[in-house]
């Protein structure tokens, strides 16, 4: 008898089991719409080709494999910082900004649950209703209690910001507030910049302190610059700040596991106080980060040419997904009959759209026609290809009626 027989079976995770139904299915038109990853119209994962050239670069340098200090790569916190907030942002030169090179977006995320729990014992973490499901994981196994804001409305199938106001109004002086930076997932709806003004209004009011979520930059309107604008809002407000930043999207560098948690403080004192506790949570977590995602960000934003050389590429990202949207919401509006209006499909931004499809009308689409999607009606169009709109849209008509 195993000394493990307490451990109980745990459920697949409702977005990365996605793929391992996916990968079972044996069916020709089976369809990957789970996981947020770009695909291109062949519906192949894509290697960036400045990531490429960044790599290439580092293997004439022969760079070794040393240890990264517990921070990470001190080009990459740089350009990370600059990147995110702009390189000429003065709370860069003010030195109030702490960054720590982190696991992606999520490894970053679990970092600051840490230092939410270590320094702000019982407060509490706000965060959107609906939202990516890992967040709420993140918060818990870091035993940091959260609530939920009134984000989506599905009459208008948009934002419900007098709910989202009143909801952060209502909560406890001093929480956090999570918040998507851009390309609100699972959503694909953000906040105006007339409506982020006021969202920052009751943050301040209330003595909150914004915690934002970047994973998306540049992908919302294929401009890192105008993708960061909410974040460079709060913080030109002389507002504390946490952010999250990933690269698993808009540079395609998911398994490299590279992105950065970033603490803009009121003080550079406060700043470096603030950077040396995150390492030292991060110390015994998993010591210090991996280094090559790092060279390739900090040669790509670092080096004009491939930094321009992104921007196009992301641009090209972007605009396929807009593209499929388009010819997705064509095929729906001209084959269903029932009169319902598909327009939102067009008004979601990011890789993601957000059908309405409930948990059966889902498993509809996986079950009859091979279609795989998170049930919360979420679909990845970073997965979809022009010559499968029909085909999606056809699955989306039966599945709802
Ligand atoms: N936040 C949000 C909202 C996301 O959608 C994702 C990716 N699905 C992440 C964070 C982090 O992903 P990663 O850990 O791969 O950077």
């Amino acid at each position: 008898v195993s000394r493990f027989e307490g451990i109980p079976m745990a459920p697949p995770d409702p977005i990365l089991g996605v793929s391992e139904a996916f990968k079972a299915d044996t069916n020709d038109v089976k369809l990957n719409l789970g996981v947020g990853a770009y695909r291109t119209e062949e519906l192949q994962p894509y290697v960036l080709n400045v990531v490429k050239k960044a790599e290439n670069l580092m293997l004439e340098r022969g760079e070794n494999k040393e240890y990264l200090p517990i921070e990470g790569l001190a080009a990459f916190n740089k350009a990370t910082a600059e990147l995110l907030l702009g390189a000429d942002n003065p709370v860069i030169k003010q030195q109030r900004v702490a960054t720590v090179q982190g696991l992606s977006g999520t490894g970053s995320l679990r970092l600051a649950a840490a230092l939410i729990e270590r320094y702000f014992p019982g407060a509490k973490v706000l965060i959107s209703s609906p939202t990516w499901g890992n967040h709420k994981n993140i918060f818990n196994d870091a035993r940091v209690p959260w609530s939920e804001y009134r984000y989506y409305d599905p009459k208008t199938v948009g934002l419900d910001f007098e709910g989202m106001v009143a909801d952060i109004k209502e909560a406890p002086e001093g929480s956090f507030v999570l918040l998507h930076g851009c390309a609100h997932n699972p959503t694909g709806i953000d906040p105006t910049l007339e409506q982020w003004e006021k969202i920052a209004d009751v943050i301040q009011q209330k003595n909150h302190i914004p915690f934002f979520d970047v994973a998306y930059q540049g992908f919302a309107s294929g401009s890192l610059d105008a993708d960061a604008a909410s974040v460079r809002l709060f913080v030109a407000r002389g507002m504390e700040v946490l952010v999250a930043q990933s690269y698993s999207k808009n540079l395609g560098l998911y398994a490299e596991r590279i992105g950065a948690i970033n603490v803009i403080s009121s003080s550079p004192e406060a700043a470096a106080r603030v950077k040396s506790q995150l390492k030292r949570l991060a110390r015994p977590m998993y010591s210090n980060p991996p280094v090559h995602g790092a060279r390739i960000v900090a040669n790509v934003v670092g080096d004009p040419a491939l930094f321009n050389e992104w921007k196009a590429e992301m641009e090209m990202m972007a605009g396929r997904i807009k593209t499929v949207r388009q010819k997705l919401y064509d095929n729906i509006s001209a084959k269903d009959k029932s009169g319902k209006d598909w327009s939102f499909i067009l008004k979601q931004i990011g890789m993601f759209s957000f059908t309405g499809l409930n948990k059966n009308q889902s498993e509809n689409m996986t079950n009859k026609w091979h279609v795989y999607m998170t049930k919360d009606g979420r679909i990845s169009l970073a997965g979809l290809s022009l010559a499968k709109c029909e085909y999606l849209a056809d699955a989306i008509i039966d599945s709802f009626h």
